[in-house]
Parts: structure tokens; sequence; C-alpha cells
């Protein structure tokens, strides 16, 4: 079939969840039988989110061609079989310096270049070239309309009809329908400017989501149809819901699936929507309950640990158990101790940069090697746990990662000077002076598992592919030593050079690994690792109340 194309756009205000009802049409979409794939198209002037501050943008999700992306693509990925590259998120960052590339090497033909064909033209060809075989593409726009910075993006995708056709192409618009209390009422006047504002600019949205407190009836739907010039039934509520997974099938009970296949005339079958069903009965129905503490930095913003908090819950599922998380400051951990951490099931220590709060995370990793707590180092808490144990185990205080200590006598924790790379294929080289953005090893490698180790047990397979984004490498110099007192590698890349997974012999449930395994799991497909970790804790929990 011709490919379709649906554009999400966003009004009101931000953070309405405009990428998880991105992620929601492509779940139903999908549950039809069709193939989609999804895009984020950012106002931001950065290239990409690499080097945003997890605190203004939320977590840097990475694919497994090494992109760093906006965490929408964690949804898109979550919620779809949608294989998520570079190609899926773009910036006009990344816009302008593709248009300024080609005028530098002289593609225009000496034209002046102006938003205005160059621009829009450069916008209309990555929404083209995302689509690649797939039946459908939807395509998020970032920001909220009226943003002086998304305009560029709006006449792209306005031009987009023309081009395509009408039947090809779609326009939702998320708004707000705020409840005012002391009103008592449900007021529609935001979304009327917002629509007001896209038909400025020449889009008629086809449908609209509005996100609200409390369902919008009969005659609000009508009120807010008339006002926006769209059909009744193509206003439909996107209210509050207790799980995130409880999205696509809210959208559906409404219809919008079938709206959205109507207006596009595609002919699907009837959409398969149990695994959905089961999947939040899960969630809705735990039998067990587990407390885990995440000790890192960013503890006061869920959404710098996305993907985290998501592989959890997926562990958690695993095992009909509902997963609290416990956010603990590492910087308040360094300077009182690791008992405030106070009474949990297991220790996480996520991935993370920079020297603050380090001796509180060291604190917390003591705390569950000592006391048994079942362990789990992400990336940086792969290293928080050597540099642990060859201080306190080993007996060599000044143990460190040369990204906090260069001068540390036992660089447990280095940046490996050459290595060959399973994702370039080639040999890399790193030195101290080597630029910040372009050095971290990033995307997907494989890594080949050791027989009768945890990583064994829970992936139970030989080699497996996971997605990384570091600089620092556990240092094989100290590998013997620590493993002679316990600490062994359970997994390292396939010629044996880099150590991927460390474990504690003798631990319940300890484990560390250089990747990020939160990136690829799935509410329907739960990471083995997430899912061992939880077990771990319910048993830890379980054995303290025998
Ligand atoms: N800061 C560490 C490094 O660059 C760990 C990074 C991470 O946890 N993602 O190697």
């Amino acid at each position: 079939m011709t490919p379709k194309f649906i554009f999400t756009t966003g009004g009101v205000l931000s953070s309405l969840g405009k990428g998880l009802a991105s992620a929601s049409i492509g779940a139903l979409l999908e549950a039809r039988g069709l193939t989609v794939i999804l895009q984020k198209l950012d106002p931001y002037v950065n290239v990409d989110p690499g080097t945003m501050n997890p605190f203004q943008h939320g977590e840097v999700y990475v694919t497994d061609d090494g992109a760093e992306t906006d965490l929408d693509m964690g949804h898109y990925e979550r919620f779809t079989h949608a294989k998520i590259s570079k190609k899926c998120n773009h910036t006009t960052g990344s816009i302008y310096f593709s248009v300024i590339s080609k005028e530098r090497r002289g593609d225009y033909l000496g034209g002046t270049v102006q938003i205005i064909p160059h621009v829009t033209d450069e916008i209309k060809r990555v929404i083209q070239s995302v689509v690649n075989g797939s039946d459908l593409a939807i395509v998020e726009i970032g920001g909220t309309v009226g943003d002086i910075e998304s305009l560029p993006f709006l006449e792209a995708i306005r031009q987009f009809r023309n081009d395509v056709g009408k039947e090809n192409c779609l326009y939702i618009h998320l708004t707000l329908v705020p409840y005012i209390k002391s009103a008592g009422e449900l007021k529609t006047k935001p979304t009327q400017h917002s629509v007001s504002e896209l038909r400025r600019v020449g889009i008629q949205p086809d449908i609209l989501l509005c996100r609200t407190e409390r369902p919008l009836d009969r005659h609000l739907k009508e009120k807010i149809a008339l006002f926006c010039n769209v059909e009744p039934e193509a206003v439909i509520t996107a209210v509050d819901v207790e799980s995130i997974y409880e999205v696509p099938l809210k959208f559906h009970e409404q219809g919008l699936d079938e709206q959205i296949c109507r207006k596009l005339n595609i002919w699907t079958r009837a959409p398969q929507l149990t695994d959905w069903e089961d999947l939040v009965y899960k969630i809705k129905n735990p039998a067990h309950e587990v407390t885990i503490a995440m000790v890192g930095k960013y503890v006061d913003l869920r959404e710098s640990y996305k993907s985290l908090n998501e592989a959890l819950s997926h562990g958690g599922v695993a095992n009909t158990t509902k997963v609290n998380i416990k956010f603990v400051d590492s910087e308040e951990v360094e300077r009182q101790d690791a008992g405030i951490i106070g009474p949990v099931d297991g220790i996480l220590v996520p991935g993370g940069f920079g020297s603050r709060g380090v001796e509180g995370k060291i604190k917390a990793v003591r705390l569950a090697r000592e006391q048994q707590i079942p362990y789990f180092g992400i990336c940086f808490g792969l290293h928080m746990a050597v540099i642990e144990f060859a201080r306190n185990v080993l007996g060599w205080p000044e143990a460190h990662s040369s990204e906090i200590d260069p001068n540390s006598p036992y660089p447990v924790i280095y940046l490996m000077r050459e290595w060959f790379d399973f994702r370039t294929q080639r040999i890399e080289r790193r030195d101290e002076l080597t630029d910040k953005g372009g050095t971290m090893r990033l995307g997907a490698y494989p890594c080949k598992l050791i027989e009768g180790t945890l990583a064994h047990k829970a992936y139970k397979t030989e080699e497996i592919s996971e997605r990384h984004r570091h600089r620092y490498e556990f240092n094989n110099e100290y590998k013997q030593a620590l493993a002679d007192e316990g600490l062994v590698v359970s997994g390292t890349s396939p010629d044996g050079q880099l150590a991927e997974i460390v474990e504690l012999r003798g631990h319940p449930w300890f484990l560390g690994c250089q990747f990020h395994p939160e990136f690829k799991s799935r509410p329907m497909d739960p990471h083995p690792l997430f899912r061992e970790f939880i077990r771990a804790a319910l048993r830890y929990k379980n054995s303290k109340q025998a």
C-alpha cells in the first residue's frame, strides 16, 4: 500500500503526553496488523539531546545504531515493534546542519537558501526517508503549536498533505481540557485557541485528543467539534490513567483506531488487544510487592530515569509483583550514611557521570554487598561496584575510576587506550585529549556470556546484544585480583577484551553491567536481568520475613 502519514501536534502546554499518545496510536495500528514506524521532530537547536542536561530534558535514549535521542523513542520502542534508529529523531539543529552542509558543498548551485523551500524540503525529505517499507509513519512534532521554533516543521507538514494526497495524511492534535474547580466545569477555550493557532498556519486537525481529568460528555464533545471544525466522533478523551499501558485500550474504546483507518481509507482486521488487556490486568493485580532503592543523582526527576523505571516495572510484571521505587539522593547518602537508604529489598545504582554523590553510591554498594541485599549496577553502577570491592575487600582505599580521580594508583575503571570495536569494526583509540561528544562507546554491542553465571542463567543464551553509552571501562589489569576474592567477569566482548558484566560469587544476586539493559525491556517481554533482579528482591524480602 502507499505509505500513510499521521502527524501529531500538541497545544496549550507541554508534557501532555504527546509521545505516549503517538506510541499508543502505533500500538493500536500494529494490533490491526499494520507495520508502523515512528519519528519525532524536535524544535530545539541542539543537534541531538546527547549533550543536554537530563534535568532539563529527561533521559537520553540510546538506539541500536548508537543515536542519542529524545526519551519519546523509548515509548515508541516499548509500545510497538518499530525499529527506532537515527532516522527517527531530528531537531531544528540537525535539519539546519544538513542544509548548511549542502550549501557549503555547493548543492544549491548558487541559489539563495531559504526556510521555504530549502529547510521545509529538508524536513519533508527526512519524513519521507523514515517510512522505508512500513505501512504507516507516525510523526510527532515536538513542542507546542505557537512556538517560534516549530513554525518550519508545521509549514513542512502542511505542504506534506498536498504532496502525498489527502487520503494519505492525517493530523491529530493533542490539547488540554482543564477542569476548573471553582467553576466546577471543564473548559474548552484553551482547545479552541490552540486549534485556531494551528489553522492560522494552514493545518485543520482531523482528530482531537483532549487530555483531561474527567471524561468529556456528549455535549462537550459536540461543542469542541463545532468550534474546532471536526466531527464529534473525532473528539477523543485522553483521560488520566493509572498505568501508561492503559492508554491504547482507552483510545480504542472510543474508536480512535477506527477513525484513523476510516479517514485514511485503510482496510484492516479488527485489532487484537488481548496482550494489552492481559498486561494491564497483571499490572493492576499484583500478588506481591517489593521496594527497590534507586541511588542516584537526578533523584527528584523521574524523567531522567524513564526507561529504568519502566524496566523495573516490567521486571515486576514478570513476577506478578508491584515494584515501588524509592529514590535516594546519593549526595545525601554521602553526607550521612547508607542507613538512610532504609529497609529495602534491592538496591540499584543507575548510570551517571561526574563526581557528585560518588562516595554515597559506593556506600550503597557496600551495604548491598555486606548485607546480602540484591544489587544491580548499571554502567556507572558497575564502576561503583568494582571500586567498592577494590577498596573494601582488596584493601586499596585509593582505588577509583580515572573519570573521577585521574591520579589514583589503582585505576580499576579507566579509559581503555585501544581495542577492537565490534560495532564500528575497527580499532578504536582513546586518551584524555579526545574530545567529549564523539568519544563514547554508543549503541548495540555483542557480549558473550560465561556459563554457570547469574547472567547466563538470566539470559539463557550464549551471546547477547545490549546498548552502551559510556567512555570508561573495566581495567583488565585488576581482573585476576578481583576474581580471586569473588568479583568475577561473567560477560565480555566476543574477543574477551572488554568486560561487560561483573558479578559477586557467594552473594544471592549482585550484578553490574557496562551496558544499559533498560533500553531493551518491553512490557510484553520484560528484560531478563530486571526479571531476575526483581525475583531476587522478592526472595530476599521473603527470607527476611521468614
Ligand atoms: N560516566 C561513566 C562513563 O562515561 C558511566 C556512564 C554511564 O553510566 N552511562 O563511562
